[in-house]
Formats: structure tokens, sequence, C-alpha cells
């Protein structure tokens, strides 16, 4: 699928060559020649980047000092959360123990 044809840039207008590659860009403004299956693909790889780390907000280094601090936030609140949900049930669990060891 490397047949290299001359296609019209669409960003620019400019005759470009474009050998089928999804990452071709334009020799004169340096655009991908085909953005619409490019963001495709990437799309494509975001959505399984996002099912690898599961639905946790994972830092990326070039993230923002912001994005950082939010993100760690809500990690740590995730993780919060997740305690609780096992003291509450630990705590459940030992008052219906104690509830079955009183007499009556
Ligand atoms: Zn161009």
């Amino acid at each position: 699928m490397s047949q290299i044809r001359e296609i019209k840039c669409p960003h620019c207008g400019e005759w470009t060559l474009w050998n089928g590659d999804i990452d071709d860009r334009c020799l004169y403004c340096d655009g991908f020649l085909e953005p619409k299956r490019f963001s495709r693909e990437v799309e494509k790889k975001i959505r399984k980047e996002v099912i690898k780390e599961n639905d946790y907000f994972f830092i990326k280094p070039e993230d923002s000092e912001f994005t950082r601090t939010l993100k760690t936030f809500l990690n740590n609140l995730r993780w919060l959360a997740y305690y609780l949900q096992i003291v509450f049930f630990v705590f459940i669990t030992l008052i219906l123990l104690l509830l079955s060891l009183l007499p009556g």
C-alpha cells in the first residue's frame, strides 16, 4: 500500500506527495494529509490507553501542574472512598456479629 500519489493538501492547497501512510505530512505546511483518518487512529489509540489505565486518573509527564494536582486529588479521593467502603463493611459485619452474640 505504498503507492506514491500526488494529492492536494487539505490545509494549504499545495500539491504534495502522499504514499498512503496515515502519518504522511504535507511537504509545504507539515499538516497531516489525512487528518480524519489520522484522528480516528489517535482516537482508537487513546481509547485503548484509557482501557489499559482502567479508570484511574493516570498522571502523564506532560500534564500541567494543575492537572497533576487535580489527578492526585481525585486519585486520593478514590482510595479514600474505597477504604471507607471497607471500613463500613467491617463495621456492619461487627455489628451483626455483636447482635448475634447477644442473648435472646
Ligand atoms: Zn499543506
